[in-house]
Parts: structure tokens; sequence; C-alpha cells
């Protein structure tokens, strides 16, 4: 902050044969002028330190965004170790993210009957459900395809649906590698539960 010289009411600043109420008033400008430069400041610090608190917080939610989604892919691939898939030999793993963190996983568990087969994606949704979650943010899904992302199939798309639209689903191969995509990209125009609402 700096203070004008030719404002401030020093004795040198005073014009020969003003009047008192002049200086007065002199000395009021000058204060009210000092206040409101000392209040400029005080925001502009405030301003500075906010930004810097904001700054940090969203530093550290990327961190702990990218932690949570390096968990979300371990577990899905440790689920696909548990799949009951003597039929078909392909083996899927999946892990849903609560609302609240928690990680709830899957895997398919095939049938003799082949119909009755349950994708890895469904089981984590049936057990998250069971276990009283119903609000998700995240789905990780890996199959033993290694050259190419594999997405869900249709019915555990619209699965999905059913318990939120707005899912990051990150598509993971064998080795860990991930491409996040999104439920409203995997199920454009979906039906949902918001449909079946009256008006
Ligand atoms: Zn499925």
């Amino acid at each position: 902050m700096s203070v004008v010289l030719s404002q401030h009411p020093s004795k040198n600043n005073i014009i020969p044969g003003k009047s008192t109420t002049t200086i007065v008033q002199q000395t009021a400008l000058y204060l009210k002028k000092k206040k409101k430069e000392e209040e400029e400041e005080k925001k502009e610090r405030k301003k500075n330190t906010l930004s810097k608190v904001l700054y940090y917080l969203v530093q550290r939610n990327e961190t702990l965004i990218i932690m949570a989604v390096a968990e979300l892919v371990a577990k899905c691939l440790k689920a696909r170790e548990m799949a009951y898939c003597p039929y078909s030999g392909f083996s899927v793993g999946a892990a849903i993210l609560t609302t609240g963190g928690a990680i709830i996983t899957g895997c398919n568990v095939e049938n003799a009957s082949y119909g009755l087969t349950v994708c890895a994606e469904r089981t984590a949704i049936q057990r998250a459900v069971a276990e009283g979650y119903r609000r998700f943010t995240a789905i990780a899904v890996t199959c033993d395809i290694k050259d190419s992302f594999v997405g869900p199939c249709g019915a555990c798309r619209q699965v999905l649906m059913e318990f939120g639209t707005e899912w990051d689903v990150y598509l993971t191969k064998p080795d860990g590698t991930y491409k996040k995509t999104s439920l409203r990209e995997l199920l454009p125009l979906a039906f949902t539960p918001a449909h079946l609402q009256k008006n």
C-alpha cells in the first residue's frame, strides 16, 4: 500500500489561510481512502489464501480419485480370479465403487443351463444392493481379452442404469491398463426409472 503524498494531510500539504474545517475534511478524506485501501488489501489477501486452499483441495481430490481408480481396477482384476466359468472358460471380473467409497466386487457365475449364467457386473450390483448400497459412482470391468478394451453386455448396461445415469466405467485389460468411459456413452437414449414416473 502506498500513500500519495499530495493527499496526505501533513503540514506540507496544508494551504496557508485555509480554514480548520478544510483540514478536518482533508484528514477525513485521507482516513477514508486509507481504510478503503486496507479493506481492498485484506480482500486480496483473503482471495489469495482461498485460492491456495482451493488449489490444494483440488490437487488432493485428484490424487484421491487416482488412488480410488487404481484400487477399483485392482479389485476387478482380483474378482476375475473367482469367476465360475467351467463352460466358456471366459472369466470376467467387476468392481463397483459406491458414493461412500466402498468397493463391491463380482465375477461371472455360469450355469449348466447356460441361460441362467449371470455376468460379473450384475453379480456385483446384486451383492451391493443386498449389502445396502444403492448409489454408485464407478465400475471397473475386466475379462480375458488382452488386445482391446471390452465393455459390459447390453443387459448389464441396463441393470447399471437402474442405479444412476452418471457412472464412470473403466474398461480394464488383464494387464491393468484401462480406458475410462461412461454409462451414458455406453447406453445412449436409455430407458431409466425416471420414464416410469407419472407426470
Ligand atoms: Zn453382462
